[in-house]
């Protein structure tokens, strides 16, 4: 580590407003006001942040505009490949600033060191690098009577709107940032109110790079003004959004004014499924760290453990003893492997899960409270919770809580978990902890999600397909698959007859 967190954050934090990228110029908001961003640990004001609304995201919307068809059009492939390569770099020197901010303002436990995830952050950025020099269309030969040659280009869909929440600041940016970049687009990103501090530090990153102003605009605001003044724009051709399916569904009727395109990554539900032979050491840590990590403030969290009744009572047992030995605590102390939710409305929403649970029958076997001794007493911290006699129709088992909450259901029958598992509106991610291979590819086929993990849970990669169905989304980010929605595909016919 090159310098103490104690030393960075002052840099990081030097009391001034921050700031929108417009055009590639930081300007305060047209309005003039700001707002502040806290650390969900302490309560404490962090920063103060321009509140952006309509006239910054008008502003903002032209200044992607005229890069999309400026300067940023005749870059070629190549060059885009390398201003990747070049950010990938500047996030891996700058990482510990990222980091930190992440943990100060989104809750994020210091625990791994400051540099855990910067390869990870940087690696997302070099796979879109390599992807910008292999996008092409393709000859066709058609099957009419003329003689005709046909061929196919794909072109950047334009000027794209990209949304993101709170729960993972840094590299929900960097998710989005990348494929504008690979594809030739432009981008107004709108931060979540509550965490916007590491994206725009990645906004102070790319105005090092040698890019046209406008191609990465950063507006901060609140989703009600600023996020619903960027969906109905007409000037924005596609909204990229990531965040809660209510939100989700507000998107898709703003984005009706000029049927831009929209791609949603939304909430979960996600089944876990432990079968009787399962090595269940195993399945209790991953499928309990598939719910707890990051405070259970996770859109593809395994939150209903469906367990095999043979095993069911001492994966309770073990499940419970997991929860009750993690130290719930400040993010930036070194032993906190819990770190607390996000903000204060939200923690009223966990712990009013927690009370519905209660009242609706189900037991409480560890945690089921908000913590407040100590420490603990002006942030927004709840334990770990595991509920046991839990039924589907409970709202604990049908609603998506993002916080540190499991549902523990029993089943006998494999035809019937998978019947379980699917009853709900979501559809992102599952589990699968058993030894029996038919079994596993049978549920992993008959789970209808978007992604899968057998034996293992929230395993990530640039290469593989990341996104749900139902409620849980349209699209899917990462991978090959995220290029197309970034795209348009144009059909070009010429007669040679
Ligand atoms: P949210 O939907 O409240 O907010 C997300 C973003 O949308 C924020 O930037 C917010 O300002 C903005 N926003 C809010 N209302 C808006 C509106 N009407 N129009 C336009 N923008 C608006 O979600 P959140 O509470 O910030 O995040 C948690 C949610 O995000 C959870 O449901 C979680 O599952 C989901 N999420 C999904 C994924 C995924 O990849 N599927 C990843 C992370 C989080």
């Amino acid at each position: 580590m090159s310098a103490g967190p104690q030393k960075l954050l002052p840099t990081l934090l030097d009391g001034a407003a921050k700031r929108l990228l417009i055009g590639g110029e930081w300007l305060p908001a047209a309005s003039g006001r700001t707002f502040a961003t806290i650390n969900p640990s302490t309560g404490e004001v962090l920063a103060q942040l321009a509140e952006g609304d309509r006239a910054d995201i008008d502003r903002a919307v032209d200044a992607a505009r005229r890069a999309a068809e400026g300067p940023w059009k005749r870059f070629k492939p190549a060059q885009r490949q390398n201003v990747l390569l070049a950010l990938a770099e500047l996030v891996l020197e700058h990482y510990e600033e990222l980091r930190l901010l992440d943990i100060v303002e989104m809750g994020a436990p210091i625990s791994p060191g400051l540099n855990a995830g910067a390869e990870e952050a940087a690696e997302t950025l070099r796979y879109y690098a390599g992807w910008a020099t292999k996008i092409h269309g393709e000859t066709v030969t058609p099957s009419i009577p003329d003689a005709f040659f046909a061929y196919t280009l794909k072109q950047p869909v334009g000027v794209v709107g990209a949304i993101v929440p709170w729960n993972a600041p840094l590299s929900a940016a960097i998710e989005k940032i990348a494929p504008v970049l690979a594809t030739g687009c432009t981008m107004v990103l709108k931060p979540a109110e509550e965490a916007s501090l590491s994206p725009l530090r990645i906004g102070e990153l790319i105005a090092k790079l040698d890019l046209p102003p406008g191609v990465v605009n950063i507006v901060t605001g609140y989703g009600e003004t600023a996020g619903v003044a960027l969906t109905e724009h007409l000037g924005v051709d596609k909204i990229a959004f990531t965040g809660s399916s209510v939100t989700g569904q507000q998107i898709v009727r703003a984005a009706a004014g000029n049927l831009k395109r929209v791609s949603l990554e939304l909430g979960g539900k996600s089944p876990d499924i432990i079968l009787a032979d399962a090595d269940l050491e195993e399945a209790v840590a991953g499928a309990g760290m598939g719910v707890f990590w990051n405070s259970g403030q996770v859109c593809c969290a395994g939150t209903r453990l469906f367990v095999e009744r043979a095993v069911h009572d001492e994966f309770v047992d073990r499940l419970a003893e997991l929860a009750r030995s993690l130290r719930v605590g400040d993010s930036m102390d070194p032993d906190t492997e819990i770190g607390p939710i996000i903000s204060e409305q939200q923690l009223r929403r966990v712990t009013g899960y927690l009370e519905s649970g209660c009242q609706q029958g189900a037991r409480a076997v560890a945690g089921g409270t908000r913590l407040t001794d100590g420490v603990l007493a002006n942030g927004f911290f709840v334990a770990p919770t595991v509920f046991a006699d839990v039924e589907d129709k409970m709202l604990i088992a049908r609603d998506e809580i993002f916080g540190p909450v499991a549902s523990v259901l029993a089943f006998d029958t494999i035809d019937e978990v998978i019947h379980r598992a699917n009853d709900t509106d979501f559809g992102l991610g599952g589990g699968v902890w058993t030894h029996d291979i038919g079994k596993a590819h049978r549920l992993a086929e008959e789970i209808r999600t978007g992604i899968v993990w057998i034996n293992t849970y929230n395993q990530f990669d640039p290469a593989m397909p990341f996104g749900g169905c139902k409620m849980s989304g349209w699209g899917r980010e990462m991978s090959i698959h995220s290029l197309d929605e970034y795209l348009n595909v144009k059909a070009v016919w010429v007669r040679t007859g």
